[in-house]
């Protein structure tokens, strides 16, 4: 026999409900059911739907996420056109390839947008639960608005979208939100920082003491717990925020009271991405250890302008479909079935013209019919009919057949009488089993 081949390290196949598998991660259904809710969340907010390239060129992340991210330094699947020498990227990230569209097209030049993406991006990362080197991501971002009314519009578009899908927020996800107001203010905070971390420069870890002169923000992000102490008291960055800074936080933060949505300003938010300015939230759950943001993002007033366009502001947010799924199965949150209503048992092949346009009638009408394909016993159809969590049993046996019917068995309640329904009124059955 060959050789079996594998999934490239931390790609994972997402598959149907019927195919068990022993790493747990969600089904095809569950995919479904978020791609539909985000659809229908979005859409009442006057998102509208873009795709870009998974591929870009390397440069756009370099100069769009900032050189010593850790992202753009060490998690980027980067590699050259065997073809024409260019240097291209695998997007580890949406927004620069949505803000290099917009750019490219002129997308601003009627007025602001609302628009959203939905895909895999790519990071190579140590693969854990939570954490995958190809990954997919919901990406919305709204483009030309200046105001904290966007921010708090984004922010409670997600609550919305969690309240569809089931989870509570405040006790499955909670919101965390920060300013990190305008450049001038960040330097006036870093240099107070970095003159901070040279006093307590005997507790830096290497990696922070490399960061020391590279990013010095990243420090406060450590998950070393031996500097934790040293970074809960260092200089913070709301202290140095002017009037306007504070008063755009402010505002957001009054729009998310008045609709009675919980946060915790957390002074110590901070993201991986250069690019941020003024609000920035994450969504975070205890659920997932230490993968428990599932939500992060925040506003980039400066991106557009530094990827070549004409200056506009903007403010985003990217949420982790993977994590996010992970975190509904944890729950045991129900979701809706995705099994068919009905299994059309059919007990000889030759029967299959009559049967199957019977079928297409039903499916012509709403209701989702798997058919038996390929013969066999009714013993072994009646079991797939059971495996399948279809509601009905449809038998199309020879005896009902001759009499121009087919019978209705309902299999999650095995002591209802068995009923024969006539072909000719396929029609008229479709809409007493979607009602049932
Ligand atoms: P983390 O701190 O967990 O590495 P991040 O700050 O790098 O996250 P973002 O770049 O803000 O993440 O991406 C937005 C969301 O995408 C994250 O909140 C998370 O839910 C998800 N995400 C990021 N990296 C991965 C990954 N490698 N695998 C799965 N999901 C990911
Ligand atoms: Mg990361």
């Amino acid at each position: 026999m060959a050789e079996i081949l594998r999934a490239v390290k931390g790609m994972n196949d997402i598959l149907p409900p019927s195919v068990p598998r022993t790493d747990k991660l969600p089904d095809s259904a569950l995919w479904q059911w978020f791609e539909t809710t985000v659809r229908s969340v979005l859409g009442r907010y006057g998102y509208q739907n873009l795709l870009t390239p998974i591929v870009e060129p390397t440069a756009l992340f370099v100069r769009g996420l900032g050189e010593v991210t850790d992202i753009v330094e060490k998690e980027m699947y980067s590699f050259v056109d065997s073809m024409n020498g260019d240097k291209l990227t695998l997007r580890p990230e949406a927004t620069a390839g949505i803000v290099r569209a917009m750019i490219e097209h002129n997308a601003l030049y009627n007025g602001p947008l609302r628009i959203w993406t939905m895909g895999p991006m790519f990071r190579h990362e140590k693969p854990q639960k939570g954490r995958y080197r190809q990954f997919n991501q919901l990406d919305v971002e709204a483009m030309g608005f200046a105001g904290p009314d966007v921010d708090a519009e984004m922010i409670l578009m997600v609550r919305t979208l969690w309240r569809e899908l089931g989870l509570v927020e405040g006790r499955h996800v909670r919101l965390e939100i920060n300013s990190l107001g305008q450049p001038l203010e960040r330097k006036a905070h870093r240099d107070a920082l970095v003159a901070y971390f040279e006093q307590h420069k005997g507790v830096l870890d290497v990696d922070s003491q490399r960061r020391l002169t590279s990013n010095p923000l990243r420090i406060l992000d450590t998950k070393n717990p031996v500097m934790q102490p040293m970074v809960e008291a260092a200089p913070k960055l709301i202290d140095f925020l002017g009037e306007a800074s504070l008063a755009h936080f402010n505002a957001v933060r009054a729009i998310l009271d008045a609709a009675g949505l919980e946060y915790r300003v957390n002074t110590r938010l901070v993201r991986g991405m250069d690019y941020y300015n003024l609000t920035v939230f994450e969504w975070v759950t205890d659920q997932l250890g230490s993968q428990g943001t599932v939500c992060g993002g925040g506003r980039y007033d400066g991106l557009i302008e530094q990827l070549g366009g004409k200056p506009a502001p903007a403010v985003g947010f990217g949420l982790g479909i993977e994590r996010l799924l992970l975190l509904i199965q944890e729950l045991a949150l129900t979701v809706p079935s995705s099994a068919p209503t009905a299994y059309a048992v059919v007990t000889s092949m030759d029967s299959a013209p009559q049967v199957m346009l019977v079928l297409e009638k039903l499916r012509a009408a709403g209701v989702s019919v798997l058919m038996h394909a390929g013969g066999g016993s009714m013993k072994s159809q009646f079991k797939r009919a059971d495996s399948s969590g279809a509601r009905y049993a449809l038998i199309f046996g020879g005896d009902e057949l001759s009499r121009g019917e087919a019978s209705l068995k309902d299999l999650r309640n095995p002591e209802t009488p068995q009923r024969s329904l006539p072909l000719a009124e396929a029609a008229n059955w479709a809409a007493e089993l979607l009602n049932a």
